[in-house]
C-alpha cells in the first residue's frame, strides 16, 4: 500500500447504491471507484489491485461468486461481499468462494463504512495514525488466553470458545459451529448455554478492555471476534 489513504473498489450494478456508497467511503477518507460489472472488476483488480474490493453478490453477467474466485486465482486482497441472503454467508466466507467478510442487503452506509475499515485494519492495511488493535495471546500448551498482557481468569470450556472466534478474527461462527468445535461431544449443550458463556467471557474481556467490543453477535448467525 502507498501512503495515500486506502482506495476500495465498489462493485455493484445499482448505481444509487454505489453512489452513497461511494459518498459515504469518500466522506470517510477512503478513495472510492466504481464499476458496474463482474469482468471488468477483474480486470480491474488484476491491472491495478486496489486495497480492497466491496462486491456485490447479484450483478449481471459474471456474478460476485465467480468474481471472488477468478480474483482468489491471483490475489489476496481484502473482499467484502455484499448479500441479501444471510443463509449464504458460510459459504461465502468458506475456502470455495474465499471472501473476508459480508454485509447483509440492505445495508446502511455507515455499516459498510464501518466493515471496511475493520476489514483494512484485519489486514494490515491500515491508514496511519489508526489506533493499534488490542494484543491478544493465546497459549496453547497452557490453555491461557491474555489480553493486552493481561491473563483472562477462563473456565475451560470459556478458553476453547474464545480460542475458537480469536484464532480467526471477522470469521463469523454458528452456534452450531461453535457446538461442534469448541464442546465435548459427550456434553449437552444448548444454544442459550452458549449465549451464557459468551456474556461470562465479555464480562472477564471487559475488566481489562471496558471500551472494546471484541466479540460481536451478528443477528440471526452467531458470534465473531473483531479486533
Ligand atoms: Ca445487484
Amino acid at each position: 500500500m502507498t501512503e495515500a489513504n486506502p482506495r476500495v473498489l465498489v462493485v455493484e450494478d445499482e448505481q444509487t447504491i454505489a453512489d452513497i456508497l461511494m459518498d459515504y467511503l469518500r466522506k470517510a477518507g477512503f478513495q472510492a471507484h466504481h464499476l458496474a460489472n463482474g469482468s471488468a472488476a477483474i480486470e480491474v483488480i488484476r491491472r491495478d489491485p486496489p486495497d480492497l474490493v466491496v462486491l456485490d453478490l447479484m450483478l449481471p453477467g459474471v456474478d460476485g461468486v465467480a468474481v471472488c474466485r477468478e480474483v482468489r486465482r491471483f490475489s489476496t486482497v481484502p473482499v467484502i461481499m455484499a448479500t441479501a441472503r444471510v443463509e449464504e454467508v458460510d459459504r461465502l466466507l468458506g475456502l470455495e468462494v474465499g471472501a473476508d467478510d459480508y454485509i447483509c442487503k440492505p445495508f446502511s452506509p455507515r455499516e459498510v463504512v464501518a466493515r471496511v475499515a475493520a476489514v483494512l485494519r484485519r489486514s494490515g492495511r491500515t491508514p496511519a495514525g489508526d489506533p493499534a488493535p488490542p494484543r491478544v495471546d493465546i497459549d496453547e500448551a497452557g490453555q491461557r488466553i491474555a489480553i493486552q498482557g493481561q491473563r483472562l481468569d477462563l473456565t475451560p470450556t470459556e478458553y476453547r470458545l474464545l480460542r475458537l472466534l480469536a484464532s480467526h478474527p471477522g470469521r463469523i461462527y454458528s452456534r452450531a459451529q461453535i457446538l461442534d468445535l469448541a464442546y465435548h461431544q459427550d456434553q449437552e449443550v444448548s444454544d442459550r448455554i452458549i449465549d451464557s458463556h459468551i456474556k461470562n467471557i465479555r464480562r472477564k474481556v471487559a475488566a481489562i478492555l471496558p471500551e472494546a467490543n471484541l466479540i460481536q453477535a451478528v443477528y440471526g448467525v452467531g458470534y465473531r471476534f473483531e479486533m
